[in-house]
């Protein structure tokens, strides 16, 4: 078939593909733990949900602005907003997850012949947005002894002429790793120096570990750190939301207009009642953060589980320490064997032998690692460690 360019290298979601194996066994009655997925395990917390059936019931089913209801955009800039760092709702898009806002971005400032940085080990979509906007993504790795946290020195070791952009995620997805805020500057002051756009993923910042609970981000840096930039954020992760399809974009005005001019060709908005739903939880922010808090207290626990169990029964295979996020992110190339050289390999033998679900590497870029997720049960976690321990020996 003679496609397009636009999606001459596209390849579907490993990790959506990786879940959909494992729930197609477990449909056919396999005994499978899907510890493959990128979503919190808990429902949405019943009065957000409300919040959404209520607005039904108002007649709240058309469509909204494209950019999202003014009150949405107005509650979650309030909501980012801190002492003299004031969030101009103007520069809030609301889109259909944080996916779109991504998409997004990279479609209005990456075209044909800009290289885009990407930190990997990367989430899994970004190489694939930045494609979409057949601009090139460039693979940024740091020092695996600083759990890839990269550099200024990293970073303009891979920059060229034609870089424009640098993509990140804190906490990061697949590995947990959380840039502190010096890190963060540095890498911040380097963009701007650079005029680089930087994109800041942060959807997982209220799923952190340390002080606070919640990871640093851009908008703790001073605004002189900082060049052009895109937040990017949304309900998915904190608010238990995935499916949504709640996400944002934060930046200039100037630029949210254009987001939103993109959008307005593609999704038109996002599904209103996600977005009174989002508005419920951007507003009552003080129940939400109680939410956030329960789901946070346990995702905590699970890590302390998951790290415990990995030393005692996995000693051979090591693996980073998560600080936010709710994976574990492990190296397998110890595993491989002849017919079994990659991650991929390793992840399919996993699955068929021990019926654990996990994500290979290739897919983050990291083909010596695998992704688990810890958005499980205790009894999940440790019986998938129980069961890989048996098979690995
Ligand atoms: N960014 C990162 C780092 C993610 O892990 C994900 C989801 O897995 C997203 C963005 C997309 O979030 P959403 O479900 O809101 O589109």
């Amino acid at each position: 078939m003679d496609l397009s360019p636009n999606v001459a290298s596209i390849q579907p979601s490993a990790t959506i593909a990786v879940s959909s194996l494992a729930k197609r066994l477990m449909a056919e009655g396999r005994d499978i733990l899907n510890l493959s997925t990128g979503e919190p395990d808990f429902d949405t917390p019943g009065w957000i949900s409300d919040a959404a059936m209520q607005g039904i019931r108002e007649g709240r089913t058309r469509y909204t602005p494209s950019p999202g209801l003014p009150e949405l955009r107005a509650a979650i800039a309030r909501f980012l907003s801190t002492g003299d760092r004031v969030v101009d709702p103007a520069g809030v898009v609301v889109s259909s997850g944080a996916k779109q806002s991504l998409f997004n971005a990279c479609f209005s400032l990456f075209g044909p012949g800009d290289d885009v940085l990407i930190a990997t080990p990367y989430w899994t979509s970004y190489p694939e947005i930045v494609g979409l906007a057949r601009a090139n993504p460039v693979f940024a790795r740091g020092a695996e002894e600083r759990d890839f946290r990269l550099t200024p020195d990293e970073l303009e070791a891979v920059a060229t002429p034609a870089t424009r952009g640098l993509i990140f995620s804190s906490p990061c997805n697949p590995t947990g790793v959380v840039y502190s805020l010096d890190e963060l500057r540095a890498v911040a002051e380097w963009a701007r120096d650079r005029g680089v756009w930087l994109i800041s993923d942060e959807i997982y910042r209220h799923i952190y570990f340390g002080e606070g609970g919640e990871a640093p981000g851009i908008r703790d840096l001073s605004p002189t750190s900082l060049g052009p930039q895109v937040l990017i954020d949304g309900a998915s992760k904190s608010f238990a939301m995935t499916g949504w399809r709640v996400g944002f974009s934060v930046t200039t005005p100037e630029l949210a207009s254009t987001f939103s001019a993109v959008q307005s060709h593609m999704t038109s908005n996002a599904a209103t009642p996600s977005q009174m739903a989002a508005l419920a939880a951007y507003t009552d922010v003080g129940r939400t953060r109680e939410d956030v808090a329960r789901m946070r207290d346990a995702f905590h626990r699970r890590r302390d589980l998951v790290v415990r169990l990995f030393d005692e029964k996995l000693p051979g295979l090591s693996y980073l320490r998560p600080e936010g996020a709710f994976y574990l992110f492990f190296r397998v190339d110890s595993l491989f064997a002849e017919g079994r050289e990659s991650a991929g390999a390793v992840c399919s033998w996993i699955l068929n032998e021990a019926g654990v679900a996990v994500v290979p590497g290739e897919a983050f870029g990291a083909p010596e690692f695998a992704r688990m997720s810890f958005a499980a049960s205790d009894a999940q976690i440790e019986e998938a460690v129980r069961r890989i321990a048996a098979l690995v020996g």
